[in-house]
């Protein structure tokens, strides 16, 4: 089995990923960083968006796993002490049997540019446009209908497993990962007697996509992730539901809700 280690780069991760290299070695674990079956991430949510982004071009071949070194994460759901386990599962053909690789959409973004050229990328969490010291003007079309024209700091076009990230500090729902969609939500749109926006989160189904138009003579940030670029030669942005996945291998339940609850209420509450 070939593996590759994604760390945050702070002491705890740098020494848990030693260890996990000791533990690899002694199952017999071969480190690849050009095929690895299994990458896995020490640190955060941000470390497992590091390490998608990395390995992007393999997504299929791919199965992520999380340590987490801070607080529960996401993506990240092994705690440190238990990375004796995990190695210990990852090897165990008896353990096998409890392995399940749960497949997440994804968010695809195709950018075509002044010169007619378009480029495709895809997120784990969400898609962002965002104005740079001025409003984002930029008209938004469903399906190949206009729908609005959005005036404001920006827009959001998250996975449902990016729901619980930026999206959700937009007021946006939470969707199940199972559920095959991307969710748009609006960043402080403005909204008057003159400017009108829908206000609501609206969620797309896999067969639908939308497309916006940004304002020429305006500068925007367009973001990936933790991905961030400055640009002023795109002339459209098509999001839809991305035909790729990412697969994260489970070796034990973690249910998505759980995972919510955990992370935004937690146990102190409602006593
Ligand atoms: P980071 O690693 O500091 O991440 C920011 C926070 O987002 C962390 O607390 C992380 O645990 C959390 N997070 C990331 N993915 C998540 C997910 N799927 N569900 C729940 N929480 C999640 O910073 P970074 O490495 O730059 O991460 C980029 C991410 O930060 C973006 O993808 C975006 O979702 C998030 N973000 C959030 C806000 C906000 O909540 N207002 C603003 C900007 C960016």
């Amino acid at each position: 089995m070939k593996y590759f280690v994604v760390d945050r780069g702070d002491e705890i991760s740098l020494k848990l990923t030693e260890q996990f290299h000791q533990l690899a070695a002694s199952y017999g674990m071969i480190l690849s960083d050009e095929s690895p079956d299994y990458v896995v991430s020490i640190g955060g949510d941000g470390t497992m968006l590091h390490a998608f982004h990395r390995f992007i071009n393999r997504l299929n071949d791919i199965a992520f796993v999380g340590i987490h070194t801070g607080r529960l994460g996401f993506y990240a759901d092994w705690t440190p002490d238990e990375i004796e386990e995990l190695a210990r599962v990852m090897n165990s053909p008896a353990e096998a049997d409890h392995l399940r690789i749960v497949r997440y959409p994804l968010v695809e973004i195709a950018i075509t540019t002044k010169n007619g050229e378009t480029e495709t990328h895809v997120a784990l969490n969400e898609f962002t446009l965002r104005g740079i010291e001025e409003t984002l003007v930029a008209q938004l079309n469903i399906n190949d209908v206009t729908f609005e024209m959005f005036r404001g700091d920006g827009i959001c076009i998250s996975t449902p497993s990016g729901s619980t990230a930026y999206n959700k500090a937009l007021n946006g729902g939470l969707i199940h990962p199972s559920i095959e969609a991307i969710q748009i939500a609006e960043i402080a749109s403005i909204n008057n007697r003159v400017f009108r926006t829908l206000g609501s989160s609206m969620i797309l189904p896999k067969h639908h996509h939308c497309d916006i138009y940004p304002h020429a003579k305006r500068r925007f940030l367009l973001s990936i992730d933790h991905l961030h670029a400055q640009r002023s030669d795109v002339v459209s942005i098509r999001c839809r539901v991305s035909d790729r996945k990412v697969h994260f291998a489970r070796f034990r339940p973690y249910p998505f809700w759980s995972r919510v609850q955990r992370a935004f209420i937690g146990d102190d509450f409602n006593k």
